[in-house]
């Protein structure tokens, strides 16, 4: 799979946005909203008022949608948000990335340029037929998205926490099914 940086970054934007919609909701400040910026390297317009994090919060429903409907849904949905948005692709240039596609003005708002940045992202992977790499995490209690860009698909949990919470509940259980007696085929234990 060949995704370009800006189309990769693009897609864990995307999924952060949508998975700190999930209680408790980690985008409730301005704060919070500096600390996603900072992490994803943006740049560009940034008004860093109240406004702005409410247009990127009402976002999250929607980038939820684009980063877990299947292909055909996505392809609508993509073509929607391109035409609605009024995004006009041309090549850029900018820091040590080399010529590549963006969609979307450095000075449109925050919440415009995301969504039209997820929208080339899944476009991508629709284009590729690797809607695959998006899911959702494989925790039973968790709804979080799933962005896999590993070379073997390996990622199952949207975070290191859910990741950990599991692997602790399966060696748990492999240990007590063991002390059972019942060696590693034995039933997991404690559900
Ligand atoms: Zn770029
Ligand atoms: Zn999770």
């Amino acid at each position: 799979m060949v995704l370009d940086h800006d189309t990769e970054l693009s897609l864990q934007a995307a999924a952060v946005l949508a998975n700190s919609a999930l209680p408790p909701d980690t985008l409730e400040r301005v704060e919070d909203l500096d600390r996603f910026w900072q992490r994803f390297g943006y740049t560009g317009r940034r008004d860093g008022d109240a406004a702005e994090l409410a247009a990127v919060r009402a976002l999250r429903p929607l980038l939820r949608e684009l980063l877990t409907s299947e292909r055909d849904r996505a392809a609508e949905l993509v073509n929607d948000v391109l035409a609605r948005c009024g995004a006009v692709p041309r090549l850029v240039r900018h820091g040590a990335v080399d010529w590549h596609v963006h969609a979307v003005g450095s000075t449109e708002p925050l919440d415009v340029r995301v969504l039209v940045e997820t929208a080339m992202a899944v476009l991508e992977l629709v284009r590729l037929d690797e809607v695959s790499r998006l899911s959702t995490c494989a925790d039973d209690g968790c709804d979080g998205v799933v962005v896999d860009l590993s070379r073997n698909r390996s990622r199952r949990y949207c975070s290191t926490t859910c990741a950990n919470r599991n692997a602790v509940s399966a060696y748990r259980a492999r240990r007590s099914a063991a002390r059972a007696g019942g060696g590693p085929q034995g039933p997991p234990a404690g559900r």
